[in-house]
């Protein structure tokens, strides 16, 4: 700090410089919340402010970015979005940074955000919140209302009890598990939702390198999994049977809740998992699977216009 007021001293000699900096001072002593600063100490003198108008200085210029913050991602602060604050320490005064309002809130959602996995499923799903649902349709209005009951009382580990969303394609059904996760989030639980189609193709590449189990494991544990357009995708009694059987059944074991949405009902998804790409038709498996979808979830049904084509 002496170099640069010796420095400055230096220039002080100059009287284009000294005008620049009698300017200077006055703003910064003008400044309100130097003033309020200031204002606690009665012993500060003249020859203080000359000490510490660096300090003082520093403080000004990024304090009244604060002032006229143009949001985060614009902050012009040097680190961006920490805030100054201007405190005396062992009678100096010292320029100290902390996150600002914005910072802290923005850091939040990103903690929040990396409780949130997901396969396939685009960027807007995972941002989608209850409070953006219009509710412009009976069976939306009920539909949120037990999403959003979910997502408030959901206790992975001690209730396996899940919901099954259907309804026509563009309803907002994946929306809503978007809504769902965030709002888990909020709660601390994690959540991990699949888009199911490429989901299982996927499994189906990993059989060539081996990676199944690896692949399985990461999904089937997670506190609440979404399983996005069940019934979608090209069933083969193996996915059937030695990807989704297991994931469900791991669940099932450990309680963990399973959410899904489906152009499908129970019914016509049973139908679904009945025809194996092989033509032959297992009845009985699919039957086993949907009872165990059956007994773990409460039936949700969505309907309203197509929103993709509004
Ligand atoms: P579904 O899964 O039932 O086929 P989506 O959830 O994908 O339908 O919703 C269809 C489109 O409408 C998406 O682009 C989605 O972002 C949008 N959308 C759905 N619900 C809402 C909503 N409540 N508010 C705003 N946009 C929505
Ligand atoms: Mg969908």
């Amino acid at each position: 700090m002496d170099s640069i007021r010796s420095s400055l001293e230096h220039f002080m000699d100059n009287s284009a410089w000294k005008q620049r900096y009698a300017k200077l001072k006055q703003e910064v002593l003008a400044y309100p919340r130097v003033q309020e600063f200031l204002q606690e100490y009665p012993e500060w003198t003249n020859e203080d402010t000359k000490t510490h108008m660096m300090k003082l200085f520093e403080f000004k210029r990024e304090r009244e970015n604060c002032d006229a913050c143009p949001g985060l991602a614009d902050c012009p602060n040097m680190m961006q979005g920490y805030q100054p604050q201007l405190k005396m320490e062992k009678g100096q005064p010292l320029v100290t940074y902390h996150p600002c309002r914005l910072k802290q809130q923005a850091d939040e959602r990103k903690k929040q955000q990396s409780l949130i996995k997901s396969l396939y499923i685009p960027k807007e799903i995972l941002e989608a919140t209850f409070d953006d649902i219009e509710q412009d349709h009976a069976s939306r209005l009920s539909a949120s209302n037990q999403c959003l009951q979910f997502a408030l009382q959901a206790a992975p580990g001690e209730d396996a009890k899940g919901l099954y969303l259907h309804g026509k394609f563009g309803v907002g059904k994946t929306y809503m598990m978007g809504a769902v996760a965030n709002e888990l989030a909020e709660r601390s639980i994690s959540s991990m939702m699949v888009y199911v189609p490429d989901f299982f193709r996927e499994m189906k590449q990993a059989l060539s390198d081996g990676s199944v189990q690896e692949k399985i494991d990461k999904v089937k544990a997670v506190d609440v999994l979404i399983l996005d357009d069940i019934g979608a995708e090209t069933t083969s009694a193996w996915v059937r049977d030695d990807v989704l059987g297991v994931i469900l059944q791991y669940r099932l074991m450990e309680k963990l809740p399973t959410l899904y949405t489906s152009n499908y009902d129970y019914e016509e998804l049973e139908t679904h998992l009945a025809y194996s790409q092989k033509g032959g038709i297992e009845q009985m498996k699919a039957k086993r699977i949907m009872e165990r979808i059956k007994h773990l979830t409460t039936p949700i049904f969505i309907d309203g216009k197509n929103r993709r084509e509004m």
